[in-house]
């Protein structure tokens, strides 16, 4: 082969993954000085607990009882004890994961193929479009409603078509909305027998006391399920990546297990998650600081005439009626990262996260200098 062959030569490059939309990730505190010349940074793009985690992670962290040197271990087998005993759950039913994501591109290798369907819904959590797509599976998204809420007749309508898989966020990411107990139901009810119902429950923690628990409700029934939960949102571990399924039977779970790599969660995140859950007040207390914030900074978008979904997580979605990603670039001069709605039909919409009052006061600071 000649010289110039050689450097024209390419490798295979899968056309799924090729075309995959990009993540669109939040910026990092580096990043962001640079582009504002502030040290002060509000950073609400990416959910995460401004107040940090519990002391109790802090502690087991710096104790040195982790042995860095060996393998974690790939079953995760205390978290695993711990979670089935706070969930009251059988251990086989419980896979751990490298944040609740990896969950999510486990499931999607093991329930789908190319050719197959996933449901999802539309403004979609990147992840529950791109990793079904990189299986070459395809996916319908049924779009919120005028109100900014799920469609549940619509939804209801698609599973009629018995998509191997439905991803859905509740509270929904990014518009903040959570199914209340008639349209969970409603769901369940409605989803054939052959789709895996993945029900995506990151935000769990936040939610008021008219919202059900997803878990509750789906093992009431006979059908298969996977619920996904996480240590990177109430409990502040995002750094760390670890989150779990919850599944309706040991054979679900050993197909999610077989398409994750072995060692998965790193020793550190396995003793951290441990600790946080033996904490559980540390966490309650910011959530309610939290969601009494979000509340405020949901009022004060109001205030301002713009259109604000309902939210049961640490976040809000409004509708800036201008482009979102140059509102973005205004509110970055100001030190505030937010999070610009990129997906097309969504690209007026903002998704901020709930910070401390400092933060949510720089963003509304912020805003206001904008669009006055
Ligand atoms: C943040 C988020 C996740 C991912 O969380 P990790 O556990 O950090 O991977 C999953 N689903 C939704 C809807 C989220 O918002």
């Amino acid at each position: 082969m000649s010289k110039q062959n050689l450097s024209q030569a390419e490798p295979f490059f899968n056309p799924h993954v090729e075309a995959l939309p990009k993540y669109n990730a939040g910026l990092t505190l580096a990043s962001a000085r640079a582009a504002s010349g502030l040290e002060r940074i509000a950073r609400l793009a990416s959910n995460e607990n401004p107040y940090g985690c519990s002391p109790a992670v802090q502690q087991a962290l710096a104790d040195g009882a982790v042995e860095l040197w060996r393998y974690s271990d790939p079953s995760c087998e205390l978290l695993r004890a711990a979670l089935g005993k706070r969930l009251d759950v059988e251990l086989g039913n419980i896979v751990v994961g490298n944040g609740s994501e990896e969950m999510i591109a486990a499931a999607s290798r093991a329930f789908l193929t190319a050719g197959g369907i996933a449901l999802t819904v539309a403004p979609c959590f990147g992840l529950h479009e791109i990793e079904p797509l990189a299986v070459g599976a395809s996916v319908t998204k049924i779009p919120m409603t005028a109100e900014l809420d799920f469609d549940v007749t619509g939804l209801e309508a698609a599973l009629a078509q018995a998509p191997n898989i439905l991803f859905l966020p509740s509270p929904w990411n990014p518009v903040g909305a959570a199914l209340d107990r008639d349209g969970l139901a409603r769901l369940i009810e409605a989803a054939p027998a052959t789709t895996l119902f993945v029900l995506d429950e990151a935000y769990r923690e936040f939610v008021s006391d008219a919202i059900p628990d997803g878990l509750e409700m789906l093992r009431r029934t006979q059908r298969p399920y996977i619920v996904l939960r996480t240590f990177s949102k109430a409990f502040g571990l995002a750094g760390l990546r670890v989150g779990y399924a919850v599944c309706s039977s040991p054979r679900i779970a050993k197909m999610l297990a077989a398409a994750k790599t072995p060692f998965n969660v790193n020793a550190m995140a396995q003793a951290a998650a441990v600790a946080a859950l033996g904490d559980e007040a540390w966490m309650n207390a910011a959530v309610n600081r939290l969601t009494v914030e979000r509340d405020r900074v949901s009022k004060a978008l109001r205030n301002l005439g713009l259109r604000v979904a309902r939210s049961e997580g640490n976040f809000l979605f409004f509708d800036a009626a201008r482009d979102s990603a140059q509102l973005a670039t205004a509110l970055l001069k100001a030190g505030v990262v937010v999070k610009p709605w990129l997906e097309p039909g969504y690209r007026t919409f903002i998704r901020v996260s709930t910070g401390t009052v400092a933060e949510n006061d720089q963003f509304l600071d912020a805003l206001r200098a904008i669009v006055r």
